[in-house]
């Protein structure tokens, strides 16, 4: 079954194609299910750089709404959940089909904000990194955590990183919050994620995960299809699908497995 429920668009000015060319694209490709995460902005503009406008919302809502193809087309945000907004995020998860979470910021104790992507996080940033997952699994907001090794885009795995698999993948297993292996980091060829001994230390505590391309432009939709797929099988992961059940987005377990 092809699916991805980790796509973003135009909307989150670092990404682009419309929602429309994006779902033209899943049906050219034979997909089976579309969902859209885009960035979930904050009510007051925090990290508006890679972040879609609040005043876009509904655009962006309207022409996931507007979508009607062969297969289901969800719509649905990546967020970056903090306590202090859980409000404000349930309230996005009412109106919507459902909502992922990834950890892109954590807070240093200087009050700035560290990101993986380009100055990396230190070991203090870890341990941050490590509570803000657990948090976004426990506010029972979210369907599934998005690339959990994201944060090894410029480190190297060691004791801290087999530390943040083993509580992120127990913290999946207790709360039944899949984690997702996520092709973006074998797309920008920057290494870091999925990473294969992130992965081993997961897959002793779970043995299913949700797969998704993250694609930020039409063609990327189904661009790591196979290599995170290959990934998973590699290392006897079981493959989530997304099913609709009751008008619910449910992930289960790939048929014959
Ligand atoms: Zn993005
Ligand atoms: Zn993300």
């Amino acid at each position: 079954m092809l699916y991805n429920l980790h796509t973003h668009s135009f909307y989150c000015g670092h990404g682009s194609g419309r929602i429309s060319e994006y779902a033209s694209r899943a049906e050219e490709k034979g997909f089976s299910f579309l969902g859209f995460s885009e960035h979930c902005p904050f009510p007051d503009g925090l990290f508006a750089d890679t972040r879609m406008a609040y005043g876009e919302m509904a655009a962006y809502e309207g022409d996931v709404r507007a979508e009607e193809r062969p297969f289901p087309v969800l719509l649905g945000y990546e967020i970056d959940y903090m306590k202090g907004l859980h409000q404000y995020f349930a309230e996005v998860r009412e109106r919507t089909d459902y909502l992922i979470a990834g950890v892109h910021f954590v807070r240093r104790p200087d009050g700035g904000w560290a990101t993986p992507f380009s100055q990396g996080f230190d070991d203090g940033d870890i341990v941050a990194y490590i509570d803000r997952a657990i948090e976004a699994m426990e506010s029972g907001l979210i369907t599934f955590f998005a690339h959990p090794d994201v944060f090894l885009c410029r480190r190297p795995y060691d004791r801290l990183a087999a530390d943040a698999a083993r509580e992120i993948s127990r913290a999946s297993k207790a709360l039944s919050i899949p984690l997702e292996i996520n092709g973006n980091g074998i797309l920008k060829g920057k290494g870091g994620y999925p990473h294969p001994a992130f992965w081993e230390e997961v897959r002793k505590n779970t043995d299913a995960a949700v797969l998704s391309t993250d694609a930020h432009h039409p063609k990327h939709l189904d661009k790591t299809i196979c290599e995170i797929r290959r990934f998973a099988e590699n290392l006897d992961f079981t493959v989530l699908e997304p099913a609709f059940d009751d008008g619910r987005l449910v992930l289960r377990r790939e048929q014959g497995s």
